[in-house]
């Protein structure tokens, strides 16, 4: 992200830090690195060594060094030494300063700056102005939903002279943050999106929540509000009865200065009438066209309108910009691609920011060894060709991208800048797949970027094979919104290990795995060793815990570094063979089981100290940890089999640890027995299925968020008359005249043929249709009646609107089962934040 530089001394005044070592008095600062992942050797780039949850910045200075990185923000001295020519700034806080930094720039520029918050809907909001200002002004809007104490810093470190007016979102989860982030937008113009349940765990109430957002406005001079919802009503009036900003209004109620009459919808969208009353008395009659029609959209749209009528743009102007306003794709999208190779679709945003952001999720990617970017055209860029395509062939050589493929018209001007990258370059979207051959695209990290007029879709398409349209949707993000729940259970030094197992429960372990690294797991954890050697080679670094090892891969597992379980005397001597056979760095770390009434692998308890005798003398390995598994930690009716279990593992434990001539660590609890035995967490919890948003317990289950969504669409849709059967060997006749919609999925993609014959259900719109027949290999068939509904359009068959537990419900079984079963050949596709 760049800004304008500052030299060190001054840069260092401006966050208040105390200069440590200045080794390189010129160095002119401008390039801000908050993870340390994103350094490619950019000049000018100064690192913060941020502390969060239980990952550490500091720790990865050295490394950062190592690579030529020569300017450093820390707060931990201890960390500070072996660097003799870097800068080191010392600081208090990394975050603090981060901001400190970002509201000195801040101060330096008079432009109207808008905040944006709320619960919903502020990136759509911001965007959306976005849209409607460029056409006037250079506006400069935080990339993406970079919206947190840490995001909302960076975003503000790009204003610079050219621009004209800049548009922020804050967004915050917990009491005191709000006052910071005002600290670093200092807004003159406030929006409140709205205000609703999401991240209320931190909160008491709504209202206090509430109170929390209003601080942004606090020294705003304007601010825009929905006038509808009674509590926020209240809490503004109550806010500016002294001082504060003077209201924007809006809503359905005649007193809102724009009153705004119930929505007339058309095929493409909904006409919006209303009546404006500016402050002398007048009113005018307007109306505006949206190409949205749901309520969300048509709020978004309203906010946006409201604030371009105080800018006093056009009537008309405003009209025709509003009926040209384009949806927002907000994330990365990314999905298997033909040939073994990795795609990510992003389509938000065509500038020079967020292709840095997109650039640098294709370098996280490790997966292979060639990097491809697929560009068009950059079009909300307001820099002159020369210059901007520069910036991008620069963008391309510093992250070392094997090849790149423009399209556009300004990029194929613009080709001999080129120079040095493997590159080809077509005038339009239609040339290139005219010339596509799928063998030039195997076994690559691939990144397809497109502005929407390029319609890259038709590139997704060809490249993802879409020939199958059932897909498995994961959000990443929710997978780490899960950790740091279940991380706020616990004491902050307990760690967390991961269970990956069965493909990460069915959401794909290499993608859940590399997330889990970065939000600072500490061990992960499958059931063979096949699975973790396909994390190995794709690149995860972390310790991995093999479960179930098959005496067969012992040799395999030691040259991928995989650590086994070991649960009986014959495979504590099968592996000490296998690792006096290979020569490899010992002691090898191994980990103990005990079984403790599960009855299934494990060590009994009587065998305990004969174990430790055997391993006390034993040079070849060394106890990484000792666990047991629990049996029923989610039934309180079980309570007293738990503790029996607990007990038995503290006596064996205690054993262990009074023998060993070493330290090692502990673990007892899975997902469930995290949430209701807490006590025994000892050094570490195993923890599964929350992880992925699921749990038995709706007291658990409602702080979690579900990750996994399973979508397919309707390939046909036919009317069948009373008396007809439908599918294989029907079991009853249609009693009706109906609509039958024909699903690509079956039993051989995951949908239990159990489900047939009226039992299972899907969600198409917000409809439950009931299938109808037997649920076939690839298709099942489902009963629409006379809904509305077209070929062609989605459907859920579990996620947020239907859950999974419905089908578990069903299927007479528990959501493992049905999470596991989903075929490999559904295609995953993976949201990132
Ligand atoms: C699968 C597994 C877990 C995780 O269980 P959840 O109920 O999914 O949290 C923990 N420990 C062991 C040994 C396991 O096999």
């Amino acid at each position: 992200m760049e800004a304008p530089a500052y030299a060190i001394a001054q840069f260092c005044e401006k966050l208040g830090g105390n200069l440590l070592q200045m080794a390189a008095p010129h160095a002119k600062l401008n390039y801000l690195l908050t993870d340390s992942r994103l350094y490619q050797g950019q000049e000018n780039a100064v690192f913060f060594a941020i502390r969060s949850g239980r990952n550490d910045g500091h720790r990865y200075m050295e490394s950062l060094y190592a690579q030529g990185l020569r300017n450093f923000v820390l707060s931990d001295v201890a960390y500070a030494k072996n660097m003799p020519e870097a800068n080191l700034i010392r600081v208090s806080d990394t975050v603090v300063a981060l901001q400190q930094l970002a509201a000195a720039h801040r101060s330096n520029f008079q432009i109207p700056v808008i905040g944006i918050t709320g619960s919903n809907g502020k990136t759509v909001v911001k965007e959306w102005l976005f849209q409607l200002l460029q056409r006037h002004k250079r506006v400069l809007r935080s990339p993406r939903s970079y919206n947190s104490q840490i995001g909302v810093p960076l975003s503000v470190w790009l204003l610079n002279s050219r621009h004209e007016i800049a548009i922020f979102e804050a967004g915050i989860s917990e009491p005191n943050e709000m006052t910071k982030l005002e600290k670093v937008i200092q807004p003159t113009v406030g929006i409140l999106t709205n205000i609703g349940e999401a991240h209320q765990e931190h909160f008491e109430s709504l209202a206090q929540k509430l109170r929390e957002k209003l601080l942004l406005f606090k020294n705003a001079q304007w601010l825009v509000y929905c006038t509808d919802q009674p509590l926020v009503k209240y809490e503004v009036a109550k806010m500016t009865a002294e001082n504060g900003p003077e209201l924007l209004d809006w809503g359905s109620t005649p007193e809102a200065s724009l009153c705004i009459g119930p929505p007339k919808f058309s095929e493409k969208g909904a006409l919006l009438n209303a009546i404006y009353r500016t402050g002398h008395g007048t009113a005018r009659h307007l109306s505006i066209h949206i190409p949205f029609k749901d309520p969300a959209g048509i709020e978004n749209a309203c906010h946006c309108w409201r604030y371009l009528l105080h800018l006093g743009v056009g009537d008309e102007e405003i009209a025709s910009g509003m009926a040209q306003m384009s949806p927002i794709a907000m994330r990365l999208q990314q999905l298997d691609a033909v040939h073994g190779s990795t795609l990510i679709n992003d389509v938000y945003n065509s500038d020079l920011n967020s292709l840095e952001i997109a650039l640098d999720q294709l370098c996280l990617q490790r997966k292979h060894q060639h990097y491809t970017a697929i560009l068009s055209d950059l079009v909300q860029s307001a820099e002159a060709p020369h210059d901007l395509y520069a910036k991008v062939a620069d963008m391309l050589r510093l992250r070392h991208i094997d090849r790149f493929v423009g399209i556009g018209p300004n990029l194929l001007a613009q080709q001999a800048q080129f120079k040095g990258i493997v590159s080809t370059f077509y005038a339009d979207t239609g040339s290139f797949l005219a010339q596509f051959r799928h063998a030039d695209y195997a076994n690559q990290n691939i990144l397809v970027k497109g502005a929407r007029q390029f319609t890259f879709e038709r590139i997704i398409d060809i490249l993802s094979e879409k020939t199958h349209e059932t897909i498995l949707e994961i959000d990443l993000e929710r997978v780490r919104d899960n950790l740091n729940y279940i991380r706020s259970l616990l004491k902050p030094e307990t760690g967390i290990m991961v269970m990956v197992k069965a493909f990460g429960y069915g959401s794909g372990a290499y993608e859940i795995a590399r997330t889990l690294e970065y939000h600072g797991a500490a061990y992960l954890a499958v059931a063979y060793a096949d699975e973790g050697i396909t994390l190995r080679e794709a690149g995860i670094r972390m310790p991995i815990l093999v479960l179930n090892p098959e005496t067969g891969s012992y040799d395999a597992m030691i040259r991928y570094q995989l650590e086994p379980q070991l649960y009986s005397f014959r495979t504590l001597e099968r592996f000490e063979q296998a690792l006096f056979a290979q020569e490899s760095a010992l002691p090898y770390p191994v980990h103990l089981k005990i079984n403790t009434g599960m009855n299934r692998l494990g060590f009994d308890l009587e065998e305990v100290p004969e174990l430790a005798k055997r391993l006390s003398a034993n040079e070849a390995m060394r106890v990484a940890t000792v666990f047991t598994h629990l049996a029923a930690s989610e039934s309180p009716a079980y309570d007293g089999h738990t503790t029996l279990q607990l007990n038995r593992f503290a006596e064996a434990y205690e054993t262990l640890k009074a023998m060993l001539p070493y330290g090692f660590k502990a673990h007892a609890l899975n997902s469930e027995g995290i949430f209701r035995h807490r006590a025994a967490q000892y050094d570490m919890v195993r923890l599964g299925l929350a992880l992925y948003g699921i749990s038995n317990s709706t007291a658990f289950r409602k702080h979690l968020k579900p990750v996994s969504q399973l979508f397919t669409t309707i390939s046909q849709i036919r009317e069948v008359k009373a008396g007809e059967g439908v599918g294989y060997s029907p079991k009853k006749l249609l009693d009706r005249d109906t609509r039958i919609a024909v699903l690509p999925i079956g039993y051989a993609d995951g949908l239990p043929r159990a489900l047939g014959n009226g039992i299972g259900k899907v969600l198409i719109g917000n409809k439950l249709h009931p299938i109808v027949g037997n649920v076939c290999m690839d298709m099942v068939m489902v009963d629409v009646g006379d809904a509305k509904c077209e070929e062609g359009d989605r459907v859920e068959v579990f996620g947020d609107n239907l859950g999974i537990y419905e089908m578990a419900t069903q299927l007479n079984t528990i959501p493992y089962e049905v999470l596991t079963g989903i075929s490999q050949r559904v295609k995953r596709v993976y949201l990132h934040q």
